[in-house]
């Protein structure tokens, strides 16, 4: 393969290849530019196909490799219908962003970035993803992008990361531990997978090149997407390919990076016992009772200060170098917690702005038709920090917030109550919870309702 599939080649090839009972595709949801976003189910079992996953890639426009791995599986499963279990309900939205997608860009056709949509769901693409993951509530989720193997860091030190095909699991302090756990076992059993075919496969990170920059598994608390779908109860994953954007032709190892992730589409679909482990567990993760503290601020850290050796590869000689670096950073560090209210409240000044997000997200939420007394704990904002921190490898917009004493007090008409004993708490958490390090209010919207020095218009109810 030496050429990315378009928009227009893509409609064409699902209108030829869907078939009533099998293959069925269905528009969920219209682009900025009008262009449909698509969703694929492949079910040959009916009924029986008990087992729900949902891949879905491109929401950046210009990584590419994801949504032509899933049109293959396609075919593949089109020509050969026993490739897919019958015990299998497969839903693929191979191209989330196809305005970006037509221009080579990562943002939608009205500039916003869809991995940075994920609490406030304002684009019509992230709205439909989620419409779609509500509906399916999938047992494994998988987010497919593409990372720059030859960024200018790397090639400062003369090399270029070394990785062409990369996964991780979900890592969100709401996900209970053992699905966690499940999925870095996943992550671990595609090596030798990998390596069969020939790919430099490892653990996805973000960071810079060793040993002076920080490698972490990607952000634990920040809206990047992947961990969206954790938090409605699903084994959840990201793939990443890596691209050399500044070759003469970046297209010249597609065929690589697709393979690549073809070996992981069908290595999470895995074996029939496999199956019914992660259903059992992710429907297990949906009953559980929320914990009775959420982390607020946490971050990654290499306790006790192991030695990691990570692989670059030169450019020079095109060897793999390992280089050793204390500065992998696998352990994640809670810095503060606070305890897990029973609802929150919504003051009726911000409720018409906070309206679209509840109803993008599908909470439950209840207006209040008369005043309702209530043991309230009020949060006031001490500042938004705008830039990103170097020192202490912070993202930018972090809130900084201050919890008052827990009072009687009477909630007027109007106020929005989301409570906690719903079906989509941890999610509930992940958008209103006003104490989180990143939340909503470095958002353009929410920015204007936090104002340094005054109570925020949510609050934690007991
Ligand atoms: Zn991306």
């Amino acid at each position: 393969m030496q050429k990315t599939v378009s928009y227009a080649e893509m409609v064409r090839f699902l209108d030829t290849v869907a078939k009533p009972g099998f293959i069925t595709v269905t528009e969920e949801g219209r682009s900025a530019q009008g262009r449909k976003v698509l969703l694929v189910h492949l079910n040959r079992g009916g009924a029986k196909a008990r087992f729900k996953v949902l891949y879905y890639a491109q929401q950046h426009g210009n990584e590419v490799a994801g949504k032509d791995a899933q049109l293959t599986l396609i075919r593949d499963i089109a020509a050969h219908p026993k490739q897919l279990p019958e015990d299998v309900d497969l839903y693929l939205m191979p191209m989330l962003n196809p305005d970006g997608a037509e221009a080579h860009r990562r943002f939608n056709g009205a500039g916003g970035d869809l991995n940075r949509d994920h609490l406030l769901l304002a684009q019509p693409e992230t709205q439909a993803l989620y419409r779609v993951a509500r509906r399916i509530r999938p047992h494994v989720a998988v987010d497919s992008h593409e990372f720059g193997r030859d960024s200018e860091d790397y090639a400062a030190k003369g090399w270029e990361a070394w990785p062409i095909i990369t996964m991780d699991a979900a890592n969100h302090p709401l996900i209970p531990d053992y699905l966690k756990a499940l999925g870095l076992q996943a992550v671990a059993a595609a090596l030798p997978l990998q390596e069969k075919a020939g790919h430099a496969y490892r653990r996805y990170n973000v960071g810079g090149p060793p040993p002076d920059e920080e490698i972490r598994p990607s952000t634990a608390e920040v809206d990047d997407g992947r961990n969206g779908m954790g938090t409605l109860g699903a084994l959840s994953f990201i793939i990443e390919s890596g691209v050399r954007h500044r070759a003469a032709n970046p297209s010249a190892d597609l065929g690589e990076r697709v393979d690549g992730y073809r070996i992981l589409y069908r290595h999470l679909l895995g074996d029939r016992a496999w199956r019914d482990k992660v259903r059992a567990l992710a429907e297990r993760a949906r009953r559980e009772p929320l914990p009775s503290f959420i982390a607020t601020n946490t971050f990654w850290a290499n306790l006790g200060g192991k030695t990691s050796f990570v692989k670059v590869r030169e450019l020079a000689t095109g060897k793999t170098l390992e280089i050793p670096t204390a500065m992998a950073m696998t352990d994640l560090v809670v810095k503060g917690s606070v305890p897990t209210p029973r609802a929150y409240a919504i003051a009726p000044a911000a409720a018409a702005r906070f309206l679209s997000v509840l109803e993008a997200q599908g909470l439950r939420f209840e207006t209040l038709a008369a005043p309702r007394r209530v043991q309230n704990e009020a949060v006031r904002l001490l500042r938004v920090e705008a830039p990103y921190d170097e020192l202490y490898q912070r993202y930018e917009d972090r809130q900084i917030v201050q919890r008052l004493p827990r009072a009687e007090a009477e909630l007027p008409v109007g106020t929005l109550i989301v409570p906690l004993d719903q079906d989509l708490a941890r999610r509930a958490i992940q958008v209103l919870e006003p104490c989180l390090l990143y939340g909503l209010y470095g958002y353009p919207g929410f920015r204007e309702l936090a104002i340094p020095g005054a109570v925020l218009p949510v609050s934690r109810l007991f």
